[in-house]
């Protein structure tokens, strides 16, 4: 069932400013968290009780008495769920287990790289716990329902082998897509990142036919950087979009 209004907010957290986004129905109060990668005190304790700095980027309130407004019911995390597993994304998802007791969704042709994620940390100077794993692997094309939020999968590997974009339909407004690092606003996810299986013509290719089929009015929410909507994205993109690669280096024509 498509959803009323959804409440939606982003934290934007971690030295790599990841977008975890945090969706809620209104009418139960069922809530799922995507992309919990980092800083899970300040999502834990502004989900739980509206405490602290709480979200940015947000459709939603920029503090708690905006949030109190909304007349939010108590909010009950139902499942985490992920995009894909680059450590920026997954880091901290144990954190957020451990505090939920709730099960965490993942493609499983991610489940090689989510084992990296404390190395790939320790990078960029992150002392990240044992990598989860995963208790679900997503199914491409099917719709999970978390709770009285519904999700529809879609595999768009080529950042990663298990990049998924996750679907979310409203009944009254555009729909939302959380597409990770797959599609960003005039850009696309990198390609070159190790053990990742990246490969710009999948990238393109799962944008083609996965991304911009959905209505243009679909609002979509990066793993990183600006919100954007499918339309404007399939307009203008320099990578990906409809006059990109004029000639048929990237179009539609060379996966036909
Ligand atoms: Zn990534
Ligand atoms: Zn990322």
């Amino acid at each position: 069932m498509a959803l009323s209004e959804p409440w939606i907010e982003h934290f934007i957290v971690g030295p790599l400013q990841m977008r975890c986004s945090v969706v809620t129905d209104r009418q139960s109060g069922d809530t799922i968290i995507i992309d919990g990668g980092d800083e899970p005190r300040r999502i834990i304790d502004w989900i739980d009780g509206f405490q602290g700095p709480g979200p940015n980027w947000t459709t939603g309130p920029e503090n708690a008495a905006a949030a109190g407004e909304q007349n939010l019911p108590e909010r009950t995390v139902v499942a985490l769920v992920n995009t894909h597993a680059h450590f920026d994304h997954s880091g901290f998802i144990p954190e957020l287990q451990a505090h939920y007791q709730v099960d965490w969704y993942l493609h499983p042709d991610d489940d090689f790289l989510q084992t990296l994620a404390q190395a790939s940390g320790r990078r960029y100077g992150l002392t990240l716990p044992e990598p989860a794993v995963a208790d679900h692997a997503f199914k491409s094309g099917e719709t999970y329902a978390f709770g009285s939020i519904e999700l529809k999968i879609l595999h768009t590997p080529g950042h990663t082998l298990g990049g998924c974009c996750l679907l979310l339909s409203v009944s009254d407004g555009p729909d939302h897509v959380f597409v990770g690092d797959t599609l960003f606003a005039g850009s696309v996810g990198r390609t070159d990142i190790a053990n990742s299986g990246g490969d710009f013509d999948l990238l393109a290719h799962s944008i083609h036919t996965q991304l911009w089929p959905l209505d243009e009015a679909t609002v979509v929410h990066p793993g990183h950087g600006p919100l954007t909507t499918i339309g404007h994205e399939r307009r203008t993109n320099p990578f990906v979009g409809d006059s990109a690669g004029a000639g048929g280096t990237y179009g539609f024509g060379k996966y036909a």
